[in-house]
This record gives structure tokens, sequence and C-alpha cells, in this order.
């Protein structure tokens, strides 16, 4: 089992917590112990005390994207803003940059109620044009923001407005978003279920559920089949993200991307004059191959990326934890972000699957019907969005509404990735495409066109 960086340095006994022995029922099961299992575990307590409610975790809580990520607490999601605007309405792309926005807030307030430290810094965000190819992208999406009346707060700070947070090589200009904090995901995820429990919430650990079926035929409440009891309940939620894909009747619901990531060994004092950036920012570039940075508060540089291949069959294996190549690759590149770096020492190297809807819209739905619901669909962007998925999730088993039901993701239902060979044709095809115009506008120092096939493709 992988424990990443985070869950190691989470100060948290990783002894795993008995497995089910023997059927039970309750009011609300949730299968997997991440974020999204374990805010709507904490939601539903919070709204009703008096509900049973079981969380069924395959290996540890924390032990999928939750425990691994790269530590931002964003308000993003995957889809862009002039996107998410051309599917519904500027009204819609305010609502939710609003809902999100105030999630960053809302994250960091139960941390405070549940006593939890996730050694918070509430940095922002900079997303830097690390060239002038980079330039178009960066007033592209500042320009969207302003025409959608949600660049408030937003700022563009010139090269040296930048260098005096972070000296960050090529940074020409950069856009700075304060809706955001940096957090350590271990101790975020392990403060969580231990905050569950205390409220009355039950977990087993090492407990793989190999099937969730719906009220529906001759089954007359949702259950939760594992190998040591089955869990019948009146609500079931998956919360199981990339490794939905695994599951019976949902391979096509998610595809598992996998995003690596690299850390270095705390840097020193001296090296840390030099590239400042004591504000703790979130930082990212403007590539198409995602990437993203974080500083620890003891003092390391994580960088982290997209890239590593998609698997065949939508397969996720411990071994694909680990890519040779798009590890290397990441240590050259933060060499390149931070030339004083070149000599760092790198301490620690993992990754991780991330679950993506065929649309990018992440999914947040309860049907009272069937008894079954689910938070997930983030790309990479859950930190922040599962802790609002697990708000609409509670709100809709116990109340029945939601306060957030003008959301698109609120009852939204992706359509499914192609079977395969296809599904891999077609994800290799824009994994390899993006890579390469990212590479030749780094090379030639002009923008990507836009027009190309994958470029139109993955406007999202
Ligand atoms: C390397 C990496 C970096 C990332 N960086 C960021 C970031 O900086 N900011 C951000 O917002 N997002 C980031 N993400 C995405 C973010 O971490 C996820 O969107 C978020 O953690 C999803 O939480 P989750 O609880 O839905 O899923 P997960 O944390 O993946 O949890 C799913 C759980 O379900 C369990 N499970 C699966 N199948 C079963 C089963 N059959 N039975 C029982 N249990 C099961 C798994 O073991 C796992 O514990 C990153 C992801 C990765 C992989």
């Amino acid at each position: 089992m992988t424990v990443s960086f985070w869950l190691a340095d989470a100060g948290d006994d990783l002894t795993p917590r008995e497995p089910l022995d023997g059927s039970v029922t309750v009011d609300v099961a949730i299968v997997g112990a991440g974020f999204s299992g374990l805010w709507t575990a904490r939601e539903v307590l919070r709204r009703d005390p008096s509900r049973s409610v079981l969380v069924v975790e395959a290996e540890i809580a924390g032990f999928g994207a939750s425990g691994r990520n790269g530590a931002w607490l964003s308000s993003g999601i995957a889809v862009t803003p002039s996107e998410l605007e051309r599917r519904t309405s500027a009204a819609t792309v305010r609502a939710v940059t609003r809902a999100m926005r105030a999630t960053v807030d809302e994250v960091i307030h139960a941390l405070d109620e549940d006593g939890i430290d996730a050694r918070v810094r509430r940095g922002g965000i900079l997303r830097i044009a690390r060239g002038a190819h980079e330039l178009p992208a960066l007033s592209g999406s500042m320009a969207a923001a302003t025409r959608l009346g949600i660049d408030e707060g937003l700022q563009v700070l010139s090269a040296d407005e930048l260098a005096a947070r972070v000296r960050v090589a090529g940074g020409l200009r950069a856009v700075f978003d304060p809706y955001a904090a940096a957090i350590h995901p271990g101790r975020l995820v392990r403060g969580l279920a231990r905050a569950v429990e205390a409220n009355g919430g039950r977990l087993v650990e090492g407990t793989p559920a190999l099937d969730v079926r719906g009220r529906a035929g001759g089954v007359s409440r949702p259950q939760v089949r594992t190998a040591t009891g089955t869990v019948t309940a009146d609500a079931v939620v998956l919360a199981t993200e990339a490794w939905t894909a695994q599951l019976p009747r949902r391979r096509r619901e998610l595809l598992p991307l996998y995003s690596l990531i690299v850390l270095t060994d705390p840097v020193d004092y001296a090296t840390w004059r030099e590239i400042g950036w004591r504000g703790h920012e979130l930082l990212s570039s403007h590539r198409y191959t995602v990437d993203y940075l974080s500083r620890t508060v003891d003092g390391r540089v994580l960088f982290g990326g997209r890239g590593a291949p998609y698997h065949l069959g939508s397969r996720i294996d411990p071994a694909y934890d680990r890519h040779a190549a798009t590890h290397g690759l990441l240590r050259d590149q933060l060499a390149g972000w931070f030339p004083p770096l070149a000599n760092t020492r790198f301490s620690h190297a993992w990754g991780g699957p991330l679950g993506m809807p065929r649309d990018w819209l992440p999914s947040f739905a309860f049907d009272p019907a069937s008894g079954l619901g689910h938070t997930w669909g983030y790309t990479g962007q859950g930190v922040g969005a599962s802790n609002l998925g697990g708000r609409v999730l509670a709100d809709l088993i116990v109340e029945g509404v939601t306060p957030f039901a003008e959301l698109p993701m609120v009852g939204h239902r992706s359509r499914r990735w192609e079977p395969e060979p296809l599904r891999w044709l077609g994800a290799r095809y824009l994994q390899t495409s993006l890579a390469r115009i990212d590479a030749r506008a780094a090379r030639t120092g002009r923008a990507p066109t836009g027009r190309s096939l994958a470029e139109r493709l993955v406007r999202h």
C-alpha cells in the first residue's frame, strides 16, 4: 500500500481499524474514506446526530487521492468559467464561483470546529506566465473573469510584483487568486476520520466493497456487499473517485488519470532567501500539461504534474504510482522554475489516480428512489469541491433538499466514457499531443494556437 509523505507525516496511527465483521443495517452507508466520504459522514451527523453512519474503506482512511495530493485547497473546478458559461449561463458561473469560494472558508472553519490542525496557510494562488508564450492564456483567463463578473479579488501582478513574492525563473506576469490555501492533506483526512468517529460515526477499514446495489426489483433497501458481510442502509453514498472504475457496472463513469508528485528535502535558509515565497502561495503555470507547486510548512517544495500514461481498461495498480520518466521530468522542471534548487535532493516521489468524468464536471447526486448517491468526478480539484459535495449529499439525504440545487453539479450525470480500446486511444492521443504542444510553445516562445484537434477537445 502506498503511504505518501502526507500520511506518514500526519502524526496519526496508521494501523488499520477493524474490518467489517458480519452483516449490519445502518441509516447511511458510505463507500470510501477520503475527503468525499468523510465530509459526507460528518455533515450527515451534524444535521442529524441520531443517524447511524458507517464508512466502508478498502484500505485505510486517506489511502486514495485525499492522502496524496498537491495540498491545494482551492475554489476551482475543472471546467473553466468560459466553458461553463457556454454550457449553462453567466449567472450559473457566478453561483458556482460564489459557492466554491465560500467552500474554502467552510473547510477552514470546519477544521477549527473539529480541532484539526491541517497546517493551513492561506496564501492564495499565483498562476504564472513563464515566458511570452503563456501570456495569452493568462490574459484570456483574466478577460473571461472580468466579463463574467467573477474578478473581484483577482489581481494581475507584473514581473517585479511577482518577484517580490516569489522568484520564479521566466516569470513574466501572474494572476493572484486569494481564494485558496495550502493545507496538509494527511492531517486533514486523518483528522476528519477521527472527527467522524468522535461524532458517533463508525469506520471499517481493510473492507473493499465488492458490489453496491440500489433499491430495485427484489431488493428493498440499498446494499453494499463485502467479503465479510453485507451493509444494508436507507442511503448508500459512493465516494470512491478514481476507483469507481473498478466497481461492477460503473467501469465507464470516471477515467482514472494519474497525477505524480516529487518532494524535496527541507530547503536551507539561504536558498529560501533567494527564492522568497514567504506567503506560501500555491503556484502553477499556464501549460496544458498541468503543473502545481506548493511549499510545505516544514520548508520543502512539492512539485506535481499530470502526464503519466493512462492505462488500458482504466486499470489502477500501486505500480502506477511511480513512473520513472514522469518523476524524472518533474525533478528537472522544478530546477527550471527555481535554479537555486538545482542541487537540492528529493526525498519522496509518489502519485495516484484522480477521477475524470467524460464532461469534466463533478457530480453530487442522490436518488431517493434507489437510495444511491455519489459525490465524485473532481478531475484533480477535489480538495475543496469534496467538501461542497459532502454538504450537498448530506442535505439531500437528511433534508431531501439542498440550497445548492441551482448548481450544475447537483443531480448531474456525465455521459460515460467510450469503451476500450477507443478510450485508451483517445486518452493517450490527448496526453501526447498536449505534451508536444507545451514543449513546442516553450521551445519557440510562441503561444499555442488553440486550433489543434487536441486543444479543441480539451477546451473545458
Ligand atoms: C497526485 C494527486 C494530486 C492532487 N492534487 C490536488 C490538489 O492539490 N488540489 C485538489 O483540489 N485536488 C487534488 N487532487 C485531487 C484530490 O486529491 C481528489 O479530488 C480528492 O482527494 C478526492 O477525494 P475522494 O474522497 O473523492 O477520493 P479518494 O481520496 O480517492 O478516496 C476514495 C477512497 O475510496 C476507497 N475505495 C475505493 N474503492 C473502494 C471499494 N470498492 N470499497 C471500499 N473503499 C473503496 C479508496 O481506498 C479511497 O480511500 C490530486 C490528486 C492526486 C492523485
